[in-house]
């Protein structure tokens, strides 16, 4: 099997799992507890808060661990929003890039629907890309005597999961900051394969999912920098300093950072390495399979991902087709995998439904090599030539 959908998930590292083990048997205490074993857990989860606070760059203070990417999302989108209009209320409106997960998409429209807000969707040009003359232009206030801007948050993403373009993030937060909006990013994507450092990047909150990068699924962590808050999304101890409650996954939050340290240290060769191996792959595939269209911008796109679409098929098909060639891939993203309806990213990079509805998503994990690209390259070559699309060479 060659599985090319690691934007989707990918196996625990071994090094999470031994780094996680004593705290799911021997080490297996309540970090609230005043007791030795207590504070054991209590010492593992700051270490494990050092720990990922200093892959990005802050203090261990400023992350929340989480239940993953969606809930950081969560805690983003509606903490900052609501605190922030708590604050002041003329901050009622909320801005999110048309191409966001469906976390930070539907934490928005929770924010209108039950809370009033007005959201305002940032549109993306044919490559997916938010232009920042734009965003600034959305940022500033829709009341022209008022003297700050009414935008309570304004989340866009590091990098998209379907076609892996990457935002100019530094320029969108800067633009933001000088407006005094509070500027979140959803990096669960970019974490492991982009620069993670916060302080250059200028953002005031920031996601990561542990199931992209080597920790178990259902852990995360979200960077909110001191000076902002968030009202928490789920109540109750007041566990995280008061962000986020429940009793901490000690266990999760290590592999976390052992996991996303790992990441880190290997990221600059890993790009370099998968960045090369995808061109090839991507000049294979436009060059041995007439009508087909890269989706996503030419360069600047993730190392990991290269999405297409192949007019004239269906992606679902195709997808079967690649299975039976033991090349496991995905259309679009996995959230709407299964569903034949066309990707919203897709249309809201302007592509026609029929077009998007034929995407297929190659994402690469750390290690993929060149051989196997290069069989995917023939499998697809077959998959679509199977579909009645073109003789296969
Ligand atoms: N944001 C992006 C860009 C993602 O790709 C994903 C997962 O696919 C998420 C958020 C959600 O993360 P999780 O699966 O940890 O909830």
């Amino acid at each position: 099997m060659i599985f090319l959908d690691a934007a989707a998930t990918g196996p625990v590292r071994r090094e999470a799992i031994e780094a996680m083990w004593p705290y799911l048997t021997g080490e297996f205490g309540n970090p609230s507890s005043h007791h030795g074993l207590g504070e054991s857990a209590a010492a593992a989860l700051r270490q494990a808060r050092e720990g990922v606070g200093a892959v990005l760059g802050v203090l261990p203070g400023e992350i929340i661990f989480t239940a993953g990417g969606t809930e950081a999302d969560n805690l983003a989108v509606k903490g900052i929003a609501l605190a922030r209009r708590a604050a002041d209320p003329a901050r009622r409106r909320v801005l999110v890039s048309a191409v966001e997960h469906p976390a930070v998409l539907e934490s928005a429209d929770y924010l209108a629907r039950f809370h009033g807000f007005r959201v305002d969707i940032i549109p993306v040009d044919a490559d997916g890309l938010v232009d920042p003359e734009v965003f600034a232009s959305m940022l500033a206030t829709s009341e022209p005597t008022a003297l700050s801007s009414d935008v309570a948050v304004a989340s866009v993403m590091y990098a998209n999961n379907e076609v892996g373009t990457v935002q100019p993030v530094r320029q969108l937060a800067a633009l933001a900051r000088a407006a005094g909006v509070p500027f979140h990013t959803d990096a669960v994507q970019a974490a492991g394969w982009l620069p993670l450092d916060v302080k250059d990047l200028g953002v005031d909150a920031l996601s990561i999912s542990g199931h992209k990068i080597g920790a178990p699924k259902g852990v995360g962590a979200l960077y909110l920098r001191s000076r902002v808050a968030a009202e928490p999304v789920v109540h109750g101890g007041g566990q995280e300093r008061g962000s986020r409650s429940g009793t901490e996954n000690v266990a999760f939050a290590v592999a976390l950072a052992t996991a996303l340290e790992l990441a880190e240290a290997h990221r600059a060769g890993a790009a370099e390495r998968v960045a090369a191996l995808r061109e090839t792959f991507i000049a294979e595939v436009l060059d041995r399979v007439p009508g087909a269209l890269l989706t996503g911008h030419r360069v600047q796109r993730l190392p990991s991902i290269a999405s297409f679409c192949f007019p004239g098929t269906s992606g679902e098909s195709v997808l079967l087709e690649l299975e039976r060639r033991s090349v496991i891939c995905s259309s679009g993203s996995a959230c709407a995998a299964g569903s034949d309806e066309a990707s919203p990213v897709l249309t809201a990079m302007g592509l026609g439904t029929e077009v998007a509805q034929t995407a297929v998503r190659f994402s690469f994990p750390r290690d993929v090599t060149g051989e196997e690209l290069s069989q995917a390259a023939d499998a697809v070559v077959g998959s679509v030539a199977a579909l009645g699309m073109l003789q296969p060479d």
